[in-house]
């Protein structure tokens, strides 16, 4: 069905990003999936092409969009050119809300140009060793001494962590009172090149091995108390507002994923010939492949019916959640279906359907799992 969330001007944006992720990412991608990250100068020439700072205002430098589409439309192309660098949906999409909505006027002035730029690389990190899902559980803590938090604990799992000029530490200001686990949490801006301040492992994961993921450690890091986002204690408030829109990030990519993985699947099941036949004249792989382009059907509609409420202030916590279970889980489902139309070359890692399928696996598990998306729609429903 023809979609109507984009515009001529989307769409000639769109145009300019397929293009370029085509003559400059595309070839040299499989060099960094080697490396284990982007180079950082990669980050330079987003900022120069105004893909950072799309939503940063333009006193800030940046392009001062404030719909959500246009970094829908960078997202799906990265998907559609299956290049996973969730580095720069975590800076874009995840971390730069936090930034417009939480600073202060002199942190804006200090982190927004930069941000837009290219030049400061950001990161956030939520999730420790001992919690996850979990979040109030996090252990990191952040004592006030005069002018400074000391900041002492771990955090895993941390995407762009290797690049990260900048990152917001979610970390514990004071004890919870009791019964209220959630308060007593605050977000830092942590500044990577701080003394103590530590990046370890870059994960080996089953996929997304262009994007670093990484663990971090922080040894009495001394963070200047002018670098608070927004109040002490509301951290969890603050999470539970912008991860609507880091769910909504993850489901754009999901969908556009499982758009391209029925593509690809398309075009080889009419190559590929089994007993004296072509693939797709078998009835199993049209149903499968009816089954398939139906899902992907109802997934775009529902992706674009929430890139119009997430434009218009509507997206609720519980709506994102529905999108993100919806479309992570389609993702699987298709991605799976697909590989095992291509036999064994789905297994084999140089078909793009075998990487799409390890790159699929995670999306039902970060930005909160397909449990967790489950727990927050069952509350919405008053279970
Ligand atoms: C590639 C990658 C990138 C990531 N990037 C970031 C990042 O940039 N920043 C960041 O902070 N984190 C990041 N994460 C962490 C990610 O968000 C967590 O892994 C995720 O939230 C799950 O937490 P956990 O791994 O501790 O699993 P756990 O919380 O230990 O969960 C284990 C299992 O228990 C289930 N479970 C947990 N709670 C419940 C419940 N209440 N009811 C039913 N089942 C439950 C889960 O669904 C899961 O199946 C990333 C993770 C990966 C793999």
């Amino acid at each position: 069905m023809r979609r109507t969330v984009f515009d001529d001007d989307h769409e000639a944006f769109r145009a300019t990003v397929r293009d370029f992720l085509a003559r400059e990412v595309v070839p040299v991608f499989p060099e960094w999936e080697k490396a284990g990250a982007a180079p950082r100068d990669f980050y330079r020439l987003l900022g120069k092409l105004g893909i950072l700072g799309l939503q940063v205002p333009e006193e800030y430098g940046g392009g001062g969009q404030r719909s959500f589409r246009f970094n829908a439309v960078v997202n799906e192309e990265l998907a559609r050119a299956r290049l996973g660098l969730g580095p720069v949906r975590v800076h874009t999409d995840i971390v730069l809300p936090y930034l417009l909505r939480y600073a202060g006027e002199e942190q804006k002035r200090r982190w927004l140009p930069g941000m837009a730029s290219g030049e400061l690389m950001t990161a956030i990190a939520m999730t420790e060793p001992g919690t996850g899902s979990d979040l109030a559980g996090i252990a990191t803590t952040a004592a006030l001494d005069g002018d400074h938090y000391v900041l002492n604990g771990a955090k895993t799992f941390i995407t762009g962590a290797v690049n990260a000029d900048l990152v917001l530490v979610v970390a514990r200001t004071s004890s919870p009172p009791s019964g209220d686990r959630r308060a007593g949490l605050s977000i830092l801006v942590v500044e990577a090149a701080s003394r103590g301040f530590s990046v370890g492992r870059n994960l080996d994961k089953l996929g997304l091995k262009a994007q670093d993921t990484a663990e971090l450690a922080f040894d009495d890091v001394l963070v200047p108390a002018a670098n608070l986002l927004g109040e002490e204690g509301r951290a969890f408030e603050y999470l539970g507002h912008n991860l609507a829109q880091e769910r909504l990030s993850i489901a754009v990519n999901a969908q556009a994923a499982a758009a391209t993985a029925l593509e690809v699947t398309l075009s080889y099941v009419t190559e590929r010939n089994v007993f004296g036949r072509p693939l797709s004249g078998f009835q199993n792989t049209k149903f499968v492949l009816a089954e398939c382009a139906t899902e992907v059907e109802a997934g775009q509609a529902l992706v674009d019916r929430a890139l119009q409420e997430h434009d218009a202030g509507r997206l609720s916590a519980a709506d994102a959640a529905k999108v993100k279970l919806f479309c992570t889980e389609t993702q699987s489902r298709v991605v799976d279906k697909c590989l095992q139309l291509h036999g064994g070359y789905g297994y084999v890692l140089e078909y793009p359907i075998a990487r799409m399928y390890a790159d699929a696996r995670v999306t039902r598990i970060y930005g909160g799992t397909s449990e967790v998306m489950k727990s927050i729609i069952a509350k919405s429903i008053g279970l």
